[in-house]
């Protein structure tokens, strides 16, 4: 169950309603349907900075507020923001705010060892369709429960990131010490409990930073904390439920479901906070199962709790075979849904194309399409023309006439191909072949019908090209 759907005549009497242009959509009520979206923010209506607007303003900032508070976490460019959901599904809309990864250090570690996590986890990088994934934070954990040993250590790991941190310790000495030391970083404290809650929140409160509240497996206790730490003026709250595995697997995800469910619901505004899975608890529980058992055991729990509504995920280290699944799922559970992923329209060069005899090629701005054509062309001197389908692939955007002849012309003349070659000669997709007269006649230029499949474009290339008395301009380099 999902709050009430927030329409536009919501929004709309609470806006200036003078339709003075100065926006996007132009309109006050094209402007209430965007917000509604969530494609454009309060701060992009001008006018409503005017102090006169006040009150609208507020309430606009009320009826817009997500039902899981938005948390920040660090400070800077590298700074964290975690949760703002606002629908339990994603298909209803879309999830805002990745489930950000930190790994994590223990203050028994030695320095040599801090200082490589620190450096694999700041320095992990996975490109993927147009992105980089990479890792969001570094939690220090006293293991040691030395004040003056957590401090050092997180001493140490200020100095050599400017990732954001969490501070783990169920001790509010430990964790004022590594508050003194990073706090102005805007770190996490993890955690307040049942035993320490009190000071937790009033570290919370001195400090500004965010708060993490624990309670194992019982939603109850974690429903009386938060209500006690709220009333202590608190407000930047995050929920660990716990992290079971075996035959307290279930009950983990059930809690996680039904915190979201109560807080996305608007049923219980306790609930609505960021949600926190510790699957790093698991290697405390090692036995005698070897290390890459338990990493493995790690990366499911962490992806099924990322499913789960995980909005900050804490893992052990970032070992990429194990931590690329998840880094993965995240990304394409967070992007939104309702925009095909694309890529940016235009002209690519591959190599060092020769204008006389090297092949123009053109695919869609479907992003598997272009970085699958990409992988297969990369090493060839020629010229790619990536059209506006809308982030369509090559087949639905014929389908739907978003690729179609004047798509083609539009490409051809906005990217100045013709001044670049001599010939008058493209390569449609294969899967474009029924568009080939349409094009011919749009464009005035050439066109041969390549493979359905961008795999077959070097030996299509070899067998064809060529026998059109071009000389071998596309080969490899
Ligand atoms: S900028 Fe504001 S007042 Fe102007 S048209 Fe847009 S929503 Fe209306």
């Amino acid at each position: 169950m999902t709050k009430k759907k927030l329409g536009p005549m919501n929004l709309y009497p609470l806006l200036p309603r003078t339709n003075c242009g100065e926006c996007v959509p132009k309109t006050c009520m094209g402007f209430a349907v965007q917000l509604c979206e969530r494609g454009l923010t309060l701060a992009q209506c001008p006018p409503l900075a005017d102090p006169k607007f006040q009150i609208g303003l507020e309430k606009l900032e009320a009826l817009l507020a997500p039902p899981v508070q938005e948390v920040v976490i660090g400070r800077g460019e590298r700074e964290v923001r975690v949760g703002g959901q606002l629908v339990m599904h994603r298909h209803e809309l879309r999830y805002f705010n990745k489930t950000a990864i930190f790994t994590t250090v223990d203050d028994t570690m030695a320095g040599e060892d801090i200082a490589s996590r620190v450096k694999e986890t700041s320095s992990f990088a996975y490109p993927y369709i147009g992105h980089t994934l990479r890792l969001d934070g570094i939690t220090v954990r006293s293991l040691s429960n030395d004040v003056d040993t957590f401090q050092k250590t997180v001493e140490m790991v200020n100095g050599l990131t400017g990732m954001p941190l969490v501070l783990w310790s169920a001790d509010p000495v430990i964790i004022s010490a590594g508050l003194e030391t990073a706090g102005e970083k805007r770190p996490l404290i993890y955690a307040a409990d049942e035993s320490n809650w009190e000071q937790m929140a009033e570290l919370a409160n001195h400090s500004g930073c965010p708060l993490a509240v624990h309670a194992d497996g019982n939603v109850g206790t974690i429903r009386s904390l938060i209500s006690a730490i709220s009333d202590r003026g608190v407000k930047n709250l995050l929920i660990d439920p716990g992290c079971g595995f075996g035959e307290t697997l279930r009950g983990t995800l059930d809690n996680m479901t039904m915190i979201r469910t109560s807080g996305i619901s608007g049923d219980d505004s306790l609930m609505g906070h960021p949600l926190i899975g510790s699957p790093v608890t698991l290697w405390d529980l090692r036995n005698s199962l070897p290390d890459e058992s338990i990493r493995w055991m790690e990366s499911c729990l962490a992806s099924m709790m990322t499913i789960r509504y995980a909005d900050l995920m804490i893992i052990r280290d970032p070992s990429m075979w194990s931590t690329l699944p998840l880094v993965v799922l995240i990304n394409n559970l967070y992007n939104d849904p309702r925009k095909p992923v694309s890529v940016e329209p235009g002209l690519r060069v591959f190599g060092t194309p020769d204008p006389v005899n090297s092949p123009v090629l053109i695919t869609s701005n479907f992003a598997l399409t272009y970085f699958t054509v990409l992988s297969d062309i990369e090493k060839l001197n020629c010229y790619l023309l990536v059209a506006d389908t809308e982030g369509l692939s090559v087949d639905s955007a014929v389908a739907g006439r978003k690729f179609n002849a004047q798509k083609v012309a539009d490409i051809i003349n906005s990217s100045g191909i013709s001044n670049k070659v001599t010939h008058r000669t493209l390569i449609i997709p294969g899967l474009a072949a029924r568009l080939k007269g349409d094009i011919e006649d749009a464009i005035k230029w050439d066109v041969m019908v390549g493979p359905r499949d961008s795999a077959g474009i070097p030996g299509y290339l070899k067998e064809k090209w060529e026998g059109v008395d071009h000389k071998p301009g596309w080969s490899y380099r």
